[in-house]
């Protein structure tokens, strides 16, 4: 290209940021059709964007976020795919998968519409994940269907009621998935222990949001994450474990993965940023910070960071959950008195990832440029079969985009976030470096904060199968029993 040239080859050109691939460097993008159609110097756009002094980062992948999810008692979750979206790409995330939820007694297939029905509000693109709460045998019948649908990822709770599997159940679920070529992730915590140990905080009137903590320590996560991997190492069913808190989880892991096992694991924010001690808040506030797995001391979050490093937990997602401080399905739905076990878990937190992950991460020197790219895009794309569409900066992509400010410095409210959740548990806090414009599919959806695309624009991700998950062959005796039962 000839510079004065007036002819434009692209649609959009975003000239001179810093951008972020394998190799970082100052360059441009040239982009066409919502596709990135080149990365070089001096391209021609119809639109420019200056992007010097900003990191040009692909657009964020949140692979575990709750929204506008179904109610057991009727009803949704008050964050929508409309607000959630919102904030999303005020964040600097473009792609999300949440969740369909399978409640007991129903078919997969009615539930699974009603989502699609739902996100059709979305401005981000989208996949889900199907949880399973009830595997009989009509509901195991309906997961080749589903699967087909682009729907590649199956999610269980071993902890919960009412949505907690036991092994038998779990064991089911892993060997429809093989048989289907299915992602299997798993919420890992032991259901009887913690139950037997809440019942002893609330006789013993140790009933304040603290003591959530108190009811499942790292060693009901461990067994559980231990049992998760072993019994899907007995389908020889690729597994995700979710939000992993604490190093002696990310231990169990480890060992299998350097068995060979192909099990992957992410953390959130939370686990990396806040502590237990924001549980003993004055007054109520603690309930703000309730979530499951629940938040660990300072020396344990510390150390977390290690975990990611090394590549053990290769995902940080936000685990976004819908419930507000006040109002009638909030924390408070209780009362300000109300019993640990009576107070909804869960932190709002799908549009701070990525400014909270960049800041005490990046800023701080614990994660490179690099990593954080890989935990935020291009792993969970990999993971989950959305690459290589989504995930990197790469000539054939969809031209998903994050234009970061480095330096910029934020002091975090709830206001910013733009999520319908009424508070959030970062509120005050500091970081430096900041998303000042999303690019999602070639359009501009973000400018300063301010978020603009028509509710719909969003788009369904189907995944089609991918070599990523397939089982690892490794059967005992030879015998693959998932393919009779
Ligand atoms: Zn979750």
């Amino acid at each position: 290209m000839i510079p004065g040239d007036d002819v434009s080859d692209y649609d959009l050109v975003v000239r001179g940021g810093t951008v972020v691939t394998e190799t970082t460097r100052r360059t441009d993008i040239g982009i066409l059709n919502g596709k990135i159609a080149a990365i070089g110097s001096d391209l021609q756009g119809r639109e420019t964007v200056d992007a010097s002094g900003l990191l040009v980062l692909p657009g964020g992948v949140d692979s575990h976020c709750h929204i506008e999810q179904l109610r057991p008692e009727g009803g949704t979750d008050e964050e929508t795919f409309l607000s959630a979206s919102i904030s999303a790409l005020a964040g600097g995330t473009t792609t999300v998968i949440p969740f369909s939820v399978q409640f007991k007694g129903q078919p997969i297939r009615d539930t699974l519409a009603a989502y699609h029905r739902l996100a059709r509000n979305a401005l981000v693109d989208y996949s889900f994940h199907q949880i399973i709460t009830d595997p009989t045998d009509a509901v195991i019948a309906e997961i080749p269907e589903i699967v087909a649908s682009g729907i590649r990822s199956l999610k269980v709770f071993l902890t919960y009621d009412p949505l907690y599997l036991d092994d038998r159940q779990y064991v089911r679920v892993l060997a429809a998935a093989r048989r289907a070529g299915a992602l299997v992730t798993v919420h890992c915590e032991n259901y009887e222990a913690i139950r037997w140990r809440s019942a002893a905080l609330v006789a013993d009137g140790r009933v304040a949001p603290k003591y959530h903590v108190w009811s499942r320590p790292p060693a009901v996560e461990r067994e559980a994450t231990h049992r998760a991997i072993a019994l899907a190492e007995l389908v020889d069913q690729p597994i995700q474990v979710f939000h992993v808190s604490c190093s002696e989880v990310a231990e169990e892991i480890a060992r299998a993965q350097a068995r060979g096992v192909k099990v992957w694991a992410e953390t959130c924010p939370q686990y990396l940023v806040l502590t237990s001690a924001d549980l003993d808040r004055p007054g109520f506030e603690g309930a703000k910070f309730m979530c499951s797995p629940a938040l660990r001391d300072a020396a344990t979050r510390d150390a977390l960071w290690d975990d990611i490093t090394s590549g053990v937990l290769g995902i940080v997602s936000s685990d976004h959950s819908g419930f507000s401080y006040d109002g009638p399905r909030g924390k408070r739905m209780n009362g300000s008195d109300a019993a640990f076990p009576d107070i909804p878990n869960g932190l709002p937190g799908i549009g701070s990832r990525l400014a909270l992950l960049f800041s005490e991460g990046v800023g701080k020197g614990r994660i490179s440029l690099k990593d954080f790219v890989r935990l935020t895009a291009s792993n969970p794309a990999d993971l989950f079969g959305l690459a290589p569409r989504k995930g990197r900066i790469a000539v054939g992509a969809d031209a998903d985009l994050a234009l970061w400010d480095p330096t910029k410095q934020v002091i975090i409210t709830n206001a910013l976030l733009q999520h319908a959740i009424d508070y959030t548990p970062y509120e005050g806090m500091a970081v430096t470096g900041w998303p000042v414009m999303t690019v999602l599919r070639g359009r501009i959806v973000m400018r300063d904060g301010t978020v603009q695309a028509a509710p719909g624009s969003g788009t369904f991700l189907p995944r089609a199968p991918y070599d990523f998950i397939q089982p690892a062959g490794v059967l005992a005796d030879g015998f693959d029993a998932s393919a009779f039962a």
